[in-house]
């Protein structure tokens, strides 16, 4: 080969290197479900191809995967789950989906301390009937998954998303924890905003009732007592003491933030309100973000639509 010819190959073979580099498709990761989605997103930016299963409005507690969502975990180069028994049919999925060698996986509540939470909320759907009438005896308590309804948790999840996309796609690593560190920031000042927002309620009027016990961390982290709807949720039917419990306590506290939430029939909480002489007052987003052109699209759409209902709602009747 003449030293011509080698020169005039270089910029051909420079050519080849950069085509392959654009063309290579972006690593393949699968999520859970929506609110862990949009955290992934938030990080991956167009760097990931983000799958996620229990899409916009499912309900991941209840959620049965279908065999072609076991085909998305084929293949991927992560997978992030919630953890905390909230998603384990995504460990069951992401096990049936194993070939030679396991996909590494993030668990986002990763270093979280949980909270607990009474069993039959999650499990109602198991026939928790002889359960729900035994509070005396000592329920069952279960960790608490909902640690995103508090920012601060929110932040460590993005972290732990961080450290899984740096070594499952480690061309872009520091890109991703780039981007990581640019969303906690915003993250820690939408954990400013709401406890700004909570601080204009007198603190005797911060009571919320809603459908489905999914607020114990945001409870915790922003001083708001939520009133256990024990039993008021789509599946179960609560026992008629129950539900005139309910309706005295929210009489007798004067509670006005009253709210549907999730995918379920809301009856039982429609019914109790009008007992108790209250107003629903709009729908929370607790366990799945909304459709695109809704009013939880993204994490931090939930939460600011979330602590705006609430807070108009806990001062005072509409
Ligand atoms: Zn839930």
């Amino acid at each position: 080969m003449t030293a011509r010819r080698a020169l005039l190959a270089l910029p051909l073979l420079a050519l080849g290197a950069s085509r392959a580099a654009a063309q290579a498709a972006p690593p393949a990761v699968v999520a859970s479900f929506s609110i862990l989605g949009d955290l992934v997103q938030q990080v991956g930016g167009s760097r990931i191809a983000l799958r996620v299963i229990a899409g916009a409005g499912v309900d991941s507690h209840h959620f049965q995967p279908r065999p072609t969502d076991g085909q998305a975990l084929r293949g991927a180069a992560l997978l992030v789950r919630n953890g905390l028994g909230f998603d384990s049919w995504f460990d069951r999925l992401a096990r049936a989906a194993a070939g030679q060698r396991a996909t590494p996986m993030v668990t986002a509540t990763d270093g979280i301390t949980p909270i607990s939470m009474e069993a039959h909320h999650h499990h109602h759907h198991h026939g928790g009937t002889e359960r729900r009438t035994q509070h005396s005896a000592g329920p069952r308590r279960v960790p608490d998954p909902h640690a995103w309804q508090d920012v601060a948790m929110a932040q460590r999840y993005v972290r732990n998303i961080a450290t899984g996309l740096a070594s499952a796609d480690a061309a872009n690593a520091e890109a991703h924890r780039a981007a990581a560190e640019a969303y906690v920031r915003r993250l820690a000042e939408l954990d400013a905003w709401v406890r700004t927002q909570i601080a204009t309620v007198p603190a005797e009027r911060r009571k919320v009732l809603t459908t489905h016990d999914a607020f114990g961390y945001f409870g915790a982290a922003y001083g708001v007592t939520f009133l256990a709807a024990q039993g008021v949720s789509a599946e179960a039917q609560p026992s008629a003491a129950a539900v005139g419990r309910l309706i005295r306590q929210v009489r007798d506290e004067n509670v006005t933030a009253v709210f549907i939430e999730g995918q379920g029939n809301q009856s039982v909480l429609e019914r109790l309100a009008r007992e108790a002489g209250v107003q629903v007052r709009g729908r929370l987003y607790a366990d799945a973000l909304s459709r695109p052109d809704g009013p939880a699209a993204s994490y931090e759409a939930m939460m600011r639509h979330n602590v705006t209902l609430m807070v108009a709602a806990m001062r005072g009747p509409a």
